[in-house]
């Protein structure tokens, strides 16, 4: 099993599919080395048989990246804390450790990561390769916390790259889709272990906006959630305190058990049944937001639980464009009947410069949206699309998008080197499938 995601394992191959369950696929052959000399056995396998391989995280990724009729290769046994330099705050581990262990094994030696997304079962080498990210406009992706990493590439080679040793690979590799060989380890930095003070409170839509600026400067994390066909959002604070652990039992009851799993999953059921309930739906969990504060080390508050399975498309905007762009969001969700009962999920990171990371060369704000898995996402996914391409957005590499190389090659001053590159690392396009080619239109 594959994390728990093969379905079967059957003559004609293994079927696999992704956590939302939008991406199927049966692949020949899955894979589990233990060790990178076995990879290199599998990638000269492959090469010699003419099959394309696909590396897999912990498939949580909504867009068909792993997808293939080839072989997938999952590094779940080469997973765990390889060192830790307490001195140079550095830790190195291998890509197939998940976030959530990752955490643990820092934590019992007092250390922590800077700053995570909203779930953390995701494989560090999964997450990085799409670039996932948080909030907080003084911290980039995760991805930018990289150091240094190893790769085994087409060709069989284990190549180490830093800022100073195979430096493009370095600087394009750590947001790669897989596409340039199979990361086994990375080095990236981390922080003493740190408290945080999680406040939820609910804010009128525009006055937030009025001081959009002022909450992202006076909190580490800051984010909101909008509440469709209301003007009523979830704000959610987060900063770094000395205050002793306070659980408030209630606010994690409302907010991650109630309102995230519980009612989400009986709203969910009424809004696929009864489309038009939709703005009800959406109104009264706008007025149900819980308000509480509670505090805990980072990682607690970090991760939340996702029991109600949904798509979601993210795209990033420069943040200059937020304000316009969330405003003219609002103004088209109303007009039409999407039938949206998903908050939408705002938040803001620091630019970098990853070749293909989102936020390359931009400070920005990301705006996800979701459906239920069994609702229909478009038109909805399709019109937002339309409109965070007006304001330049990129999207989030681990989502829905409808993008290939025509339009992205605009948006990314790195774009042809990316590709440059990626056709000498590996000119038979062993790494790719049909959505990376169509993405990368190779
Ligand atoms: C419920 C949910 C919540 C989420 N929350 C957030 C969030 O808060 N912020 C955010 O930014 N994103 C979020 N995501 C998206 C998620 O973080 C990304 O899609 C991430 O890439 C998934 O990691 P994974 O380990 O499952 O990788 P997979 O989906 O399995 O793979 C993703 C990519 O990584 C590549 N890859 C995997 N391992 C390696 C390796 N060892 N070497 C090279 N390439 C590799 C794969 O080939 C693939 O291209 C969320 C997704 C879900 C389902």
């Amino acid at each position: 099993m594959i994390n728990g995601l093969i379905k079967s394992v059957g003559k004609k191959g293994t079927k696999w599919s992704n956590w939302a369950g939008n991406v199927e696929c049966v692949a020949e052959q899955v894979f589990y080395p233990r060790t990178e000399a076995e990879i290199v056995e599998i990638i000269q396998l492959a090469t010699g048989e003419k099959k394309r391989i696909r590396v897999v995280g912990e498939g949580h990724s909504f867009s068909p990246l792993i997808a293939t009729d080839y072989f997938i290769i999952s590094l779940k046994y080469m997973a765990g804390i390889i060192h830790i330099d307490q001195e140079n705050l550095l830790a190195t581990a291998w890509a197939g450790t998940s976030i959530n262990k990752a955490n643990t094994a820092l934590f019992k030696s007092g250390l922590a990561m800077i700053n995570l997304g909203d779930i953390d079962v995701q494989s560090l080498g999964g997450a990085t390769a799409t670039g996932t990210h948080g909030t907080g406009t003084s911290f980039g992706n995760v991805s930018t916390e990289i150091t240094a990493f190893t790769i085994i590439t087409a060709s069989g080679e284990i190549l180490n790259c830093s800022k100073d040793e195979n430096t493009d690979l370095f600087m394009a590799g750590r947001v790669s889709l897989g596409t340039f060989g199979i990361i086994t380890k990375m080095t990236f930095n981390v922080v003493k272990a740190y408290k945080l003070e999680y406040t939820s409170s609910s804010n009128d839509f525009y006055k937030t906006l009025d001081t959009l600026e002022e909450s992202n400067e006076k909190n580490r994390n800051f984010e909101f959630y909008y509440f469709p066909y209301s003007d009523k959002l979830q704000i959610k604070e987060t900063n770094i305190t000395d205050k002793p652990v306070k659980h408030n039992k209630m606010l994690a009851y409302i907010n991650d058990v109630f309102l995230e799993n519980t009612v989400m999953s009986m709203v969910s059921k009424i809004g696929i049944t009864f489309p038009s309930t939709a703005k009800t739906l959406s109104r009264w969990m706008a007025k149900a937001v819980p308000k509480g504060t509670t505090i805990d080390y980072s990682h607690e508050i970090y991760a939340t639980v996702r029991n109600v399975y949904f798509k979601e498309m993210e795209y990033n905007i420069p943040i200059e464009h937020f304000k316009a762009c969330i405003q003219e969001f609002k103004d088209l969700l109303e007009k039409n009947e999407y039938f949206v009962f998903f908050p939408v999920e705002c938040r803001f990171v620091k630019g970098d410069d990853i070749w293909l990371s989102p936020a390359y060369g931009r400070d920005s704000a990301y705006i996800a949206i979701h459906v239920f898995k069994e609702q229909a996402h478009d038109p909805y996914f399709k019109d937002m699309e339309a409109l965070f391409m007006r304001y330049n957005g990129r999207p989030h590499w681990g989502k829905m998008h409808t993008r290939t190389a025509e339009t992205l090659s605009t948006t990314y001053e790195k774009w042809d080197d990316f590709l440059a590159l990626r056709a000498k690392m590996d000119p038979d396009k062993l790494f790719l499938n049909p959505h990376l080619e169509a993405v990368f239109g190779v």
